[in-house]
């Protein structure tokens, strides 16, 4: 339920982002609300970070780490478009990088 409701209040970049990132964002919110599942991966897991689900969840968590609000920024840059250059905007490294 919670990560359904994530998908009324996120943006998806106009169409041009990643399917991953959208169901990760969710997962994330589910992650933060605490009701990650011990099926998950642990953070580093999977093998894209664009996979989706626990996986993008994980790397969310990562970038947070990093810059407290950084899902909320990324969501917001997402009203009008995409791009990976939003993940070296407000993180300065590439999403490869990270
Ligand atoms: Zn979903």
């Amino acid at each position: 339920m919670t990560h359904e409701a994530a998908h009324i209040w996120q943006w998806n970049g106009t169409g041009q982002a990643p399917g991953g990132l959208i169901e990760g964002i969710a997962n994330y919110l589910r992650l933060k609300a605490g009701y990650a599942t011990s099926h998950w991966v642990q953070q580093g897991g999977g093998d894209k970070w664009y996979q989706g689900y626990d996986v993008t969840a994980r790397f969310l968590e990562y970038c947070s780490s990093l810059r407290a609000g950084f899902v909320a920024e990324l969501n917001a840059k997402m009203r009008t478009g995409y791009s990976n250059n939003f993940f070296s905007d407000l993180l300065g490294k590439t999403v490869d990088q990270l």
